[in-house]
This record gives C-alpha cells, structure tokens and sequence, in this order.
C-alpha cells in the first residue's frame, strides 16, 4: 500500500512550495487508493510555534487536503530517535564523538582556510575513548560508508549519484540526547510506513544520508521523488520580494478560491497534455509522478488570477455572497445583514463574469448597500456633468410611469428617453449607471436597476437630478 506524508515544519506560515508538496502527496495517495499522513516537525522547539502549526493546519483544511488518522508531532518520537541511534551504536553503525563545539569549530576554521570541503574528518571514528573521556558529553555520529558511491533512482530527478566520499559521519544524536532532523525523518517515515517521499529537491542531498541510516537499520527504502521549487518570474527562488508565498496571503489578501490556487499549484510542476483547468476528481485519477516536471516552474500571478476568475465564475452563488460578504463589510464599515446577503446572492450571475478575485467580487457589489446620497468616483462624477441631470430627470419620469418594474420594461424605458431626447442610448445609460452605482463601470444597467428595486433606484435617480 502506498503511504505519502507532508512533513513541514511549524516555522512560519504554510509556503505555497510547501502547499504544492501537500497536493502532490496527497493527490498520490488518493490516486493509488493509499495514505496520506501529515506529520509536524516541530523538533526545533525555539523556532516552532503554535500559531504557525494552525497556520498549517488551516492551510491545509482550506486546500481540501484531507490528511490519515491524527496529525503527528515529531516531538512526541524523541525516545525513539534515541533508541534507533543506540541501536546503530550497538550494532557498530555509529559512534560516539567526543570532540567538543571548540575543536570542531577550529577543525572548520581550518578547512575554511584551506578552501577544504566543509565536513566532519572522522576523528572518532576508530578511535576507542581513554578514561579522559569518562562522563564526558558525546554525540552519536553514524559511520557513513567512505567508499564507493550511493545511488538514487529518483521518481523526478532521474537516476542520481554522489560519491561516499562526499558524506561525512553526521550527527544522529546530539550531546543533549536530541535527535537531529536526519535521524528523526527517516526514523519517522519508517515507523510510519512511508513508501514514496515526495519533497522539494533542497532535501536531494539530505536523501544520499537518510539512505545512509536507512541502510544501516536493514531497512526498505522508500522511493524518493524530489520535486523541483517554485521560482519567481525572474528565475530565482521563490521569496517574499516576488510577492505572497504564504498560502494565507492568497485567501485573506488575494482573495483566491482553494480550487483555484490548488488548480494552480497543480499545474506548476505537473501536467496532463495541455489541460489548464483539471477539477480534484480528474486530478486524482491522472496524478503520477512521471509528469512532473525537472526544471524548476516560474509563478506566474497572471495565470493564477485567470484560473481564478474561471473558478469564481463556476462557484456557487451563495457561497460567493458568503465569502464576499465580510469584504465588503470592511468597506462599508458595518456588517451586512441577512437579507442583505440574500441580495447579494441574487446579484452573484451579474457580479461574478467581472471579477477575477473575490476583492474585484466585492468592490463590484459593493453599491448594492451604499447609502444615500452615493459617494461618485471621479469617472462616474464627470458622467454626470452637462445634460446628464435632466436627462435623468426624463428618465426619472418615465421609470415612475412602469407598471411593473423588470428588466424588459427598464430597457424600453430608457430606450424611449434616449430616443425622445435626440441622443444615443449610452448618453443614458451612462449618466443612470453612475447615479445608481457611484461608479462609471458596473454590471448590466437593467439588471443594477431590479437589484436595487424601485424605491431604492428611483430614489438615486432623484439625488443627480440637480
Ligand atoms: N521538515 C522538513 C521541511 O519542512 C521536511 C522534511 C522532509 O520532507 O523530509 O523542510
């Protein structure tokens, strides 16, 4: 059975790399009918925080990626970490090193200086402590093979090899008894039945160790599948100064849908032929990781807010109106009420064609609950200069005379002014969309004005009669 895992450690919020790496292993998992487990690495207590494990947690829920039994906690698994560097000492897989931080921290300085390889020299590796080491704190360091080469058939980046000589005998156990990320993960993963480890390709080199204990253990090897990171447009790595990389920026701030930013994430780094928008269900029946891509995928923000805008259009209404709502009650200053929300819902066919987030969703509904007299932007302030008074004051007239008040009728109305006056139907209808909406762009006119009702239109008519 296939087993994947998402591994993030609690340091901050959840990186949009570190979302697409949950949507890989998840859209595996589901693929191959196996687990998805998420386990928090929150080994580095002093950096790791709560806030930043619901940011997770969160992030997590919001994308949909539903994660196997509870939520592990690296922590917890400490005893064990220990127990599995003991029994590598036992079984002479490891060592104790004794050389304290000030003589490993001269032995650098000297390769430094050398411009030498920046790594353990094995001091302790064959060396048998004297009674001087008696009670002295020492580290457990695993005796990595020295020659030959390791190999890893990686799913992603091919078929990969470092020579031996390049891994040095790396801490498993600290003096402290705390395990170090290497030793903890691969314990972890195997405890956990991990098969496939699907991460990003930074961890390439840490995978060469991890073999490295693993092996040592006699223990089976997962398949490793490193996935190239997420670049800026200008081809280095994705960073704060390309923009959001916080999953949290794209809901909150953006104003993305989870479908659509997954959609997204999905796209940067896998493909499918030349599909662009794949919906969960197709994902999880095409996923593989031989689709992945090897070279690194550049963000692109304008290809997100397309996909956007196509799954905000296919939203559901209310859902829309919910999501909209808080937006532009922080516009307005007060929360809308009930039937508010209601209007909005109904407004939702008319608002959605015209929004690729939901910010552009929220400022196009907003007129719907101005108050009166409505606040003109400057292009909608000039619409109603010159003629345009009087001519909504015809139009005032002639919407009063209806007898029932519904698009159709609106339509031949303004149409009747617009003839009547001598003047072209956009003379009309322009000056009647700023005086309804404050604004020189909105949706459809008629539609805006059976939103609004009678009452509440006609009344905005009136203020720009003058
Ligand atoms: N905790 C590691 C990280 O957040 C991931 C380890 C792994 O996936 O093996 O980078």
């Amino acid at each position: 059975q296939v087993v994947t895992r998402f591994a993030p450690s609690p340091t901050g919020f959840l990186h949009i790399g570190g979302a697409r790496t949950a949507l890989f292993n998840w859209l595996f998992a589901r693929h191959h009918g196996g687990k998805f487990l998420l386990r928090i690495e929150d080994t580095d207590k002093a950096r790791s925080t709560q806030a930043a494990i619901d940011a997770i947690l969160d992030g997590m829920h919001w994308l949909g990626l539903d994660w196997d039994g509870h939520e592990y906690y690296q922590s917890q698994f400490a005893a064990r970490h220990a127990e599995v560097a003991h029994e590598l000492l036992a079984k002479g897989h490891a060592y104790r090193c004794y050389a304290t931080p000030q003589e490993l921290e001269a032995m650098r300085a000297e390769q430094r200086e050398k411009k030498l390889p920046m790594r353990y020299d094995g001091r302790w590796r064959d060396r048998a402590p004297g009674p001087e080491q008696e009670g002295m704190p020492f580290s457990i360091r695993l005796k990595a093979p020295k020659d030959g080469e390791t190999v890893i058939e990686d799913k992603v980046q091919g078929r990969v090899v470092v020579q031996n000589s390049e891994i040095d005998d790396f801490i498993l156990l600290r003096s402290d008894g705390t395990p170090t990320y290497m030793l903890a993960v691969v314990v972890d993963d195997h405890d956990m039945g991990v098969t496939h480890v699907i991460r990003g390709d930074d961890h390439l080199n840490n995978a060469f160790r991890q073999l490295g204990i693993i092996r040592a253990m006699g223990w089976p090897e997962p398949t490793y599948a490193h996935v190239p990171l997420i670049h800026g447009q200008d081809g280095a790595k994705m960073s704060k100064r390309h923009g959001a990389t916080g999953v949290e920026n794209y809901r909150d701030e953006l104003g993305v849908l989870p479908e659509a930013l997954s959609n997204y994430l999905l796209r940067l780094g896998w493909g499918h032929g030349d599909d662009e928008i794949i919906s969960r269900e197709d994902a999880v029946r095409w996923f593989d990781l031989d689709h992945v891509g090897r070279s690194p995928s550049r963000f692109d923000t304008k290809k997100l807010e397309n996909l956007n805008g196509h799954y905000i259009r296919e939203a559901d209404d209310g859902r829309l109106a919910g999501l909209a709502a808080p937006r532009i009650g922080a516009l307005l200053g007060r929360d809308l009420t009930t039937d508010e929300i209601a209007l909005l819902t109904r407004a939702m066919p008319e608002l959605k064609p015209r929004a690729k987030n939901l910010d552009e969703l929220s400022e196009g509904g907003t007129f719907l609950f101005k108050t009166r007299p409505l606040d003109m932007d400057e292009k909608a302030g000039a619409l109603l200069e010159g003629e345009a008074p009087s001519l909504l004051a015809r139009l005032h007239a002639a919407l009063s005379a209806l007898p029932d008040w519904t698009a159709e009728r609106a339509e031949a109305a303004v149409r009747q002014v617009s003839e009547d006056a001598g003047v072209k139907l956009g003379q009309v209808a322009q000056p009647l969309r700023a005086a309804l909406t404050g604004r020189a762009t909105s949706p459809g006119i008629f539609d805006v004005l059976v939103l609004l009702g009678r009452e509440e239109s006609l009344a905005r008519i009136a203020d720009r009669m003058t």
